[in-house]
């Protein structure tokens, strides 16, 4: 396996120093130590060395969720979402990808999303369709709203139209590139679905991107891999909180009390903790649960539980457990995707509430 330098370095340099062992969402929902960040570094360090095969650590090194908590926590500067995302691309290019792995990079090439799905829900399309006509700004839905979780792209599209805002939803809305860059990285077929994503991007003048990862992948994944978005990307909840600041949309008090999951893409990738939260105080009570802001746990989501269906739903519930440990029974959160993975774990005591339905109360 052919690494960059830069990767071998943090491949070899990674100390078994339990630094990170703790915080691996992956980890702790298996208990398995080959989960952990270190021991993916190992299988890596050995193949590198050619004592084992590329193919006999695939499937560990797609147990990483790509988080970066545990870069969040390694003082000494190491990086396994790099190493990992940089294995997966050479695997891509040897060939030995996992085959659940290639049935979902078919999917993403095939019909633009990792779930195969071909066909939007009725009530997302019409709702999509009053807002065909052209503005300066694209609400950007994303993948897993339009095609697993669309009741949530439905209240999206509700909130700004509360506020008043023209914008516009594509009935073709390209795929950001997020889902296959999780997948493969670095590729030229990566780069290829960004740059007409972008091309399409740069019809507007603004750009509100509800999902935390095409986000952070439009925004800092764009740059690294040389692709230009000359419209303003904003998150849809920085957004959304300048029009309660503003006083465009208006909010009213809800009565509960909440804890925000922070989604990382957000709080670690993109440095926004406070946007959310003001949003949040604007309709409720806001406490804090346990590992919030850049410290925030991941708590699963739509596209590993393809493949990890077991592994996901103990990622939630350890993430759910953080709020009922400090008496809270109301999870809000800005990522689609960890919302619908919050739901579907959550016992019936606990509810989960996105942004919007807060602010649609
Ligand atoms: S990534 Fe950093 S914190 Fe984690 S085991 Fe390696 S050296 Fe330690
Ligand atoms: S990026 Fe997240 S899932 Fe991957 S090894 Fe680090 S903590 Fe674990």
């Amino acid at each position: 396996m052919n690494l960059s330098e830069k990767c071998k370095q943090h491949v070899d340099s990674c100390r078994f120093c339990w630094m990170c062992h703790h915080i691996c969402p992956i980890g702790n929902a298996t208990g398995h130590e080959r989960s952990t960040p270190r021991a993916r570094a190992l299988g890596i360090s050995l193949v590198n060395r050619e004592a084992i095969e590329l193919e006999e650590i695939m499937d560990n090194v797609y147990e990483c969720a790509t988080c970066g908590a545990c870069v969040n926590v390694c003082v000494t500067g190491w990086d396994p979402v790099m190493f990992a995302k940089e294995t997966r691309l050479k695997a891509a290019l040897e060939g030995k990808l996992p085959t659940y792995i290639n049935t979902l990079v078919d999917n993403c090439l095939d019909s633009g999303n990792a779930y195969g799905v071909t066909e939007m829900n009725g009530d997302l399309q019409a709702a999509i369709a009053a807002h065909s006509a052209a503005t300066d700004t694209l609400l950007f839905l994303g993948a897993d709203a339009r095609y697993m979780v669309p009741e949530q792209a439905i209240k999206a599209i509700k909130v700004l139209e509360k506020a008043g805002v023209q914008f516009t939803v594509l009935a073709d809305e390209p795929a950001s590139g997020s889902q296959l860059d999780f997948l493969i990285g670095a590729a030229q077929e990566v780069k290829d679905q960004m740059t007409a994503a972008a091309a399409v991007m740069n019809g507007y003048k603004t750009v509100v991107v509800y999902d935390p990862i095409d986000a952070k992948t439009i925004k800092r994944t764009y740059k690294e891999y040389g692709v230009d978005v000359n419209a303003k990307a904003v998150t849809f909840t920085s957004f959304v909180a300048e029009l309660v600041k503003n006083g465009t949309l208006k909010t009213a008090q809800s009565g509960l009390t909440v804890v925000y999951h922070d989604p990382f893409a957000l709080a670690r990738d993109l440095e926004e903790t406070e946007e959310a939260r003001e949003i949040i105080k604007a309709t409720a009570t806001l406490h804090e649960m346990l590992l919030n802001r850049k410290e925030t746990v991941w708590a699963g989501d739509l596209l590993m539980a393809q493949y990890l269906p077991n592994v996901i739903p103990m990622v939630a519930k350890r993430r759910i457990f953080n709020a009922q440990s400090i008496g809270e029974n109301t999870i809000v959160t800005a990522s689609v995707s960890e919302y619908a993975s919050l739901k579907a774990a959550a016992p019936d005591d606990i509810a989960i509430l996105s942004i919007e339905d807060l602010l649609l109360k």
